[in-house]
């Protein structure tokens, strides 16, 4: 039956690859919410809009639109009709999607456009609060969990850079300060729903990740369609 996966864990914890990679394997739709956030954050950095003038960033969100690839991942952002997606993770997007994201009035206005997509199921939706906000009732809440240097590491290779090198510190800091500003805003903190089931990736490589929460969501899927 038609479940709705709510995957939700910190900044680099794999949600957005390992969230893809099992919604192909699954013929589900998927998307990683945090792109809606960081289009908001990259529109207001064009604009020169503050990251605290609320009005002006939720006039964006109309403007916002999500295209699915053939696998039937919205990965593709449009604003205003421009094709946005490569500019996504610029630095300066990074440095202050936090602020925008922790606008209550931001969250309010993405919330429906997330829940439109979730709605005919069959779906992993990625983020932070998908299980505690977005989706409370979801039929399924994974929390991916994994450390912040071996997340750190993860992005810096990413990058192109070593671990070691002043930039791999410096993305080390930036997750963790991240981390920080996410788990202790006041709107939607950052925290794992208390029926997710949680999932673990230090120590295990992508594939076999991928594996595992291919095997919960069709468990899932199977229980939902016998109750
Ligand atoms: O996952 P990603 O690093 O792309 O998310 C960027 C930022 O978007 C996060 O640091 C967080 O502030 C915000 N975000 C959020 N809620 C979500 C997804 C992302 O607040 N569901």
């Amino acid at each position: 039956s038609r479940i709705r996966v709510a995957l939700d864990g910190p900044g680099s914890s794999g949600k957005s690859s390992v969230g893809a990679a099992a919604a192909a394997t699954l013929g589900y739709r998927f998307l990683d919410t945090g792109i809606v956030y960081r289009a908001i954050t990259l529109a207001a950095v064009v604009r020169d809009i503050e990251p605290t003038d609320e009005a002006a960033l939720v006039a964006d969100v109309p403007e916002l639109e999500l295209v699915a690839d053939e696998s039937g991942n919205l990965r593709q952002v449009r604003l205003a009709g421009e094709d946005v997606t490569d500019r996504l993770h610029v630095g300066e997007v990074d440095r202050n999607v936090s602020a925008v994201s922790a606008q209550p009035a931001v969250r309010a206005a993405l919330l429906q456009r997330q829940r439109e997509v979730a709605a005919p199921g069959d779906v992993i939706l990625a983020g932070r609060d998908i299980g505690t906000v977005v989706l409370p009732d979801a039929e399924l809440k994974l929390w991916l969990e994994v450390s912040a240097e071996e997340r750190a590491r993860r992005r810096a290779m990413q990058r192109g850079v070593t671990f070691e090198s002043e930039e791999g510190q410096r993305i080390l800091a930036d997750l963790v300060r991240r981390d920080h500003l996410d788990s202790t805003r006041k709107t939607a903190p950052l925290q794992a729903a208390e029926d997710a089931v949680i999932v673990t990736s230090d120590g295990r490589d992508f594939d076999e990740t991928v594996t595992e929460v291919v095997r919960i969501i069709e468990d899932s899927a199977e229980r939902t369609a016998g109750a």
